[in-house]
């Protein structure tokens, strides 16, 4: 693995928790890890340890199989092989985009003309834009140059700090495609930190979900979606209902049905079902038990929240143009393809 961090634990000395709690996950050559979680869970610190800006209390951090922090050990960030980028690019804006990107070079390379700066510039498809200042550049360009910049200095592996975040819907969407195209094209190992679980599930071979500094769950993103290993994974990764079960005679009763008792779980047992609303299909019946509340149009889908008779609420997604008026009663029918339950605490 290139990157391997172990038991990582860090307390900010004004902190009265950890901001990261024994955190472990591994990034394979040429693959990108995307560190995922809300707000405050931990994502900058953790790129920022691997980085060498924050020195972990405990734990190990290896790079291309060297070991950059330990107790024993610390190399500091210019000698750890790591290319940032970060959410606001920081750019110089009195350097051009060829001087931008020859500024993390060495000495003897570090010049606008040089062939490793001419070749990241048509890397990155700034051809053309050497001259320019980052004023006179458009979001998507200047994030190009920090790429650029990051790249230049052929470094084992990328951090980027929630690098589209600056950038509008439009261009969001073309930006990721095109980093992911260049980090592929180029070999490239990369950490992308992200509150945004459509982007990680775009980008990421593989995403590890934060909660309170500590690892949730590191898997591929259609498991970290399909097979959530917590409620909060679950929910944290787009929408989910819980509804209530319990194991009789084999297998899960629901107020919506039977389902598989995966994992085994004792009979008499109280469990929650996870129900995504691409798994509920919902039919206009008369008089159906259930009916729709809520209808939330979101151009390629219908949201339709729908009241169980028991007062629980579940949602279900329908092609864009399946409309139908909040109050129809209907059937519901749900079916999961991957059943996910979490035992009742
Ligand atoms: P994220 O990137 O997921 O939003 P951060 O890594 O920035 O989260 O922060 C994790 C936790 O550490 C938060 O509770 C935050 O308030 C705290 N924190 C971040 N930086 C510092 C700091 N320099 N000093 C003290 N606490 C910090």
């Amino acid at each position: 693995m290139l990157i391997e961090v172990t038991h990582l634990s860090l307390v900010y000395p004004t902190g009265t928790v950890p901001a990261l709690y024994d955190l472990n996950f591994e990034v394979g050559e040429g693959t990108l890890l995307s560190i995922l979680g809300p707000s405050g869970c931990g994502k900058t610190t953790a790129l920022r340890a691997i980085a060498g800006f924050e020195r972990p209390q405990r734990g190990e951090i290896r790079i291309g199989g060297r070991t950059v922090c330990s107790p024993e050990q610390w190399v500091p960030p210019e000698h750890r092989g790591v290319g940032m980028v970060f959410q606001d690019y920081a750019l110089f804006p009195h350097l051009t985009v060829a001087e931008n990107i020859a500024f993390g070079l060495r000495r003897e390379t570090r010049s606008p003309s040089s062939p490793v700066v001419v070749d990241t510039i048509k890397l990155v498809g700034l051809k053309g834009m050497e001259l320019r200042y980052p004023h006179e550049l458009s979001g998507g360009q200047q994030q190009r140059v920090a790429l650029a910049r990051a790249l230049a200095p052929k470094p084992i592996v990328i951090l980027l700090d929630e690098p589209f975040s600056n950038l509008d819907p439009d261009m969001r969407g073309q930006m990721r495609e095109e980093v992911q195209e260049i980090l592929h094209r180029t070999g490239t190992t990369a950490i992308l930190v992200t509150h945004d679980h459509d982007e990680a599930f775009a980008m990421a071979d593989r995403i590890a979900v934060l909660n309170s500094g500590r690892l949730e769950q590191l898997d591929t993103p259609e498991a970290i979606y399909h097979t959530p290993s917590t409620p909060f994974v679950a929910n944290f990764v787009g929408q989910a209902d819980f509804l209530p079960g319990r194991v009789l005679n084999g297998k899960i009763q629901t107020e919506v049905g039977l389902f598989e008792n995966v994992g085994g779980h004792r009979s008499g047992t109280d469990v929650d079902i996870m129900i995504r609303p691409d798994d509920v299909h919902i039919a206009p019946a008369s008089p159906g038990g259930a009916q729709i509340v809520g209808r939330l149009f979101r151009g390629s889908e219908n949201l339709y929240t729908i009241l169980l008779p028991s007062g629980q609420h579940l949602h279900s997604s329908e092609p864009s143009t399946t409309v139908f008026p909040v109050g129809t009663t209907v059937d519901i029918k749900v079916i999961a393809t991957h059943i996910v339950l979490f035992p009742r605490q």
